[in-house]
């Protein structure tokens, strides 16, 4: 039976975030760090069209520079200039600009294997021992911490355990946390898409009566596709051939890039907003998409948890107490509640309210979003909300 401070569960981006945030302190200390994860990284990252992207906030840049990660993840970075935000056949619009926040860029949007890859080239295997490939199959409440069953049929002891094993976490169930869910009946269908225009940095949320969509700017000219629609009406999407999708797709998003010429690999994801109604308790934290899933559109989800890891990393790094401690834990969660709250809420507001045909709500809409464009407290705050600095200061 082997035993570790720390195990985290899900060697995922948020996992592997948080190794990465404790290691200098684990090498102080003395504490071994175990990640655990069935699916194992390719040392060699491999540039894809089809790859999925995640648009970095702002705030997550400033994080990944006190984590000294920045520098690497910035070469394949493609920055926001400018976010355009309309809605589809009615003459609403806002442009939210770097420039005018006084800002570099609005976020970065990056392929997540270039993510993954920087993460596990900066992690030390003499403080972090990755158990991969490895799967936690059951979780024993022991007195001092957690007993970790593996598919390998070893055992795993350990005094925290972190659960970042993502949305559909089974163990989540088995420790009997229950979840809050809300199915928003959509799903978001991904691709990358690439216009005959050159983006120049613009990002387009754009919403139409058949739910939101963005366009994100990626390298090589590349746009990153989310297109939300009713679930029946994006499988019907996935399905379509290559010139069929790219007709619909050029109808509902206009002709600001120009044509759309070429479309990769096609993903469908099912879409609710779900939240766990604990986060902590003695001797175990719930992470990243584990913790709270949110909807894409609002490109909230990951930098909201890596607002969340890196208090995490802080509460631990600076307490006193034995690791697992309770009310250590718990000021973790208190001073990420408001942040968790104003974020959740913002994200599940401006895709209800955004879904919706009725003509109240999208006159409503309308002039949210001539105020946004005309009125600069509102916009800021968007703005701040938008690149992930709503409720600190980061
Ligand atoms: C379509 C889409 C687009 C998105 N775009 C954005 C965006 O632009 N900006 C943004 O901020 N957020 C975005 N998000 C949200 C973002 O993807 C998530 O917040 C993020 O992936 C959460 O990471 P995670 O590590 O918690 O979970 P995951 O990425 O799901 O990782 C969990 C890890 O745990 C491992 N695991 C599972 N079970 C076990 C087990 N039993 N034992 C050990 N390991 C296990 C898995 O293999 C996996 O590697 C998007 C989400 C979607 C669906």
């Amino acid at each position: 039976m082997s035993r570790v401070q720390l195990a985290i569960i899900g060697g995922g981006l948020v996992g592997a975030s948080l190794a990465l945030a404790l290691q200098e302190t684990a090498r102080q200390r003395g504490w071994r760090i175990a990640l655990i994860e069935p699916f194992a990284p390719g040392s060699e990252y491999q540039p894809s069209y089809d790859a999925r992207s995640t648009a970095l906030s702002y705030g997550s840049r400033l994080i990944y520079e006190r984590l000294g990660l920045w520098q690497s993840i910035a070469k394949r970075a493609e920055p926001i200039q400018q976010i355009h935000v309309s809605d589809r056949g009615r003459f609403g619009a806002a442009r939210l600009q770097a420039i005018e926040e006084g800002v570099p860029a609005l976020g970065y949007v990056v392929e997540n294997a270039w993510i993954g890859h920087c993460l596990w080239q900066a992690l030390d295997a003499d403080v972090i021992e990755w158990r991969c490939p490895a799967e936690v199959v059951g979780m024993q409440r022991l007195d001092e911490g957690y007993r970790l069953a593996l598919n390998d049929e070893t055992c795993l002891d350990c005094d925290l355990a972190i659960l970042a094993d993502g949305g559909r976490s089974g163990l989540r169930e088995q420790l009997g946390i229950v979840v809050n869910v809300k199915p928003y009946g959509q799903s978001a269908l991904i691709a990358n898409v690439s216009p005959l225009e050159a983006h120049r940095g613009q990002a387009f949320e754009r919403f139409t009566d058949d739910g939101p969509m963005a366009m994100l700017p990626l390298s090589d000219n590349r746009c990153a596709l989310v297109w939300t629609r009713a679930a029946a009406d994006a499988e019907r999407l996935l399905r379509v051939s290559e010139a069929s999708f790219l007709g619909e797709l050029q109808q509902a998003f206009g002709y600001r890039l120009g044509a759309l010429q070429q479309v990769g690999a096609r993903h469908l994801y099912p879409l609710s907003l779900v939240e766990a109604q604990e986060q902590v308790r003695a001797h175990l934290v719930v992470l990243g998409n584990a913790a709270h899933s949110l909807h894409p559109i609002a490109g909230q989800g990951y930098n909201l948890s890596l607002r969340d890891t890196l208090a995490l990393a802080e509460v631990l790094i600076t307490s006193d107490a034995p690791l697992g401690d309770f009310a250590t834990l718990q000021r973790y969660q208190q001073r990420q509640q408001l942040d968790q709250h104003m974020t959740v809420g913002f994200s599940d507001q401006v895709t209800r309210l955004f879904s919706n045909a009725q003509p109240l709500l999208t006159a409503g809409r309308n002039l949210g979003l001539l105020g946004l464009d005309l009125l600069p407290p509102a916009k800021r705050w968007f703005a701040r909300q938008a690149m992930g600095m709503g409720t600190r200061n980061l």
